[in-house]
């Protein structure tokens, strides 16, 4: 069953189904990195050129109208997607690392005071740490540690100890990039609404793997990027709760997010257009639109099933194999990444070795150094997993990471 589903999704990504060099196939094992697209959101992004391409909410001419049309659409299918109450609370941005920006810099150089607590934790990715740090220099506000579990996961009751009513905001990964730790946001959220505090959920991993419902687990923002979620690329989403967008302030400024300007000064267009300065990356969020209809046409529920089988079968392969060392919680408490080490294998050769078979992983800190301090190593590899990959794709890495051991000298066979 499970080869049958995967085998039918695969069939829709043309980058997967080409032969490397002397026939060898192509395993795509960074989806975390970024995702490949479906033939639907190639063709879509291609027809907006083709057909009907001007700059969107501008024109009264008819390819301008078809373009507005289009966005809305998009916005539309992400309001779902995310079960947002109004379409204005969903701003198109350049990616999550923008969206994240657009807070840190928008709501809390506006909000944060000295003596105002940010609370954090060393899992998240830079994109969701280095701004909070920035604002919190700006501002003279604190950043708070929640610790991690021995196995990766955000300790629930020491951040009952961090939360006080000096804490202002709790920003948290959805799924981390390289754990693949899904902290449990709903009850996060309440803890930190409980302490008057609001929350952002860094949602990059989370989005194409399980369904969000913004107002159903009172998520106040939410960032991610249409890359990760099998959709163009430069296009991401900022999502917030319209009374707190209101009191955001922009970040980009300049066309089409202003009400006037004049010598003596300028006012703001109101929601979402004040976060979109510029021409937005048009064929991109329109082309986000066909990403999302692939992901429903499948099912969240149906793709996290055939995900978390590849997860638990990859897990119980590699364990196999001498010297690994996997991170993060238990293989039924995470998402579909695999993030591990082979002793004696400096994880850049590793990459490069299982890179001459063509399984294609990440190696490096992958943009968490401090979670790469607190794991006690400088680097690791990443294997990560989508809808569209197979139990060969496994068997493939598997087999690579024994040539990789034996072109090492690591020992003659592990399997
Ligand atoms: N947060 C997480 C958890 C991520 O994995 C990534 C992408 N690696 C980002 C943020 C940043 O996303 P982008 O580069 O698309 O802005």
């Amino acid at each position: 069953r499970i080869r049958k589903f995967a085998a039918e999704v695969r069939s829709q990504f043309p980058i997967l189904n080409q032969t490397l060099p002397k026939g060898v196939p192509v395993t795509f094992l960074d989806s975390a990195a970024s995702a490949q697209k479906p033939q639907s959101v190639i063709d879509y992004e291609a027809e907006v050129y083709r057909r009907y391409y001007a700059n969107a909410y501008r024109g009264v001419y008819r390819f301008g109208a078809e373009v507005d049309d289009q966005l809305e659409a998009a916005r539309a299918a992400v309001q779902r997607l995310l079960n947002a109450a109004h379409r204005e609370e969903i701003a198109f941005t350049a990616g999550t690392t923008l969206s994240i920006n657009v807070v840190a810099s928008g709501w809390g150089r506006r909000h944060l005071q000295p003596g105002d607590e940010i609370v954090l934790n060393v899992m998240e990715h830079h994109a969701n740490f280095v701004p909070w740090q920035q604002v919190a220099q700006a501002t003279g506000a604190q950043i708070r540690f929640v610790n991690l579990t021995p196995d990766g996961q955000i300790d629930l009751n020491h951040l009952d100890e961090v939360l006080s009513e000096r804490t202002r905001l709790v920003t948290v990964t959805g799924m981390s990039n390289v754990l693949g730790t899904q902290p449990p946001i709903a009850e996060i959220a309440r803890k930190a609404h409980a302490v008057g505090a609001l929350i952002f959920v860094d949602a990059a991993q989370s989005v194409p793997h399980e369904s969000i419902d913004v107002q159903g687990d009172e998520i106040d923002f939410l960032a991610f990027s249409g890359h990760k979620l099998y959709g163009p690329s430069g296009v991401g989403v900022l999502y917030g709760r319209r009374e707190l967008l209101e009191v955001t302030d922009p970040l980009l400024f300049g066309g089409h997010m202003i009400e006037r300007v004049s010598k003596e000064g300028s006012s703001w267009a109101g929601l979402p257009a004040k976060f979109e300065a510029g021409t937005l990356p048009i064929a991109q969020a329109i082309a986000l639109r066909p990403a999302i209809e692939f992901v429903e046409s499948i099912g969240l529920e149906n793709i996290r099933a055939h995900e978390q089988s590849l997860l638990a079968y990859a897990h119980k392969r590699m364990n196999e194999v001498p010297g690994m060392r996997i991170f993060g919680p238990d293989v039924n408490e995470k998402g579909a990444i695999v993030s591990f080490v082979i002793e004696g294998a400096h994880p850049e050769d590793l990459a490069q070795l299982l890179d001459r078979k063509g399984v294609f992983v990440r190696h490096g800190h992958h943009c968490t150094m401090p979670l790469h301090e607190w794991l006690g190593v400088s680097a690791t590899v990443r294997a990560s997993f989508a809808v569209y990959n197979t139990v060969e794709d496994v068997d493939r890495l598997i087999d690579a990471i024994d040539f990789a051991r034996q072109r090492l000298r690591l020992t003659k066979s592990s399997v």
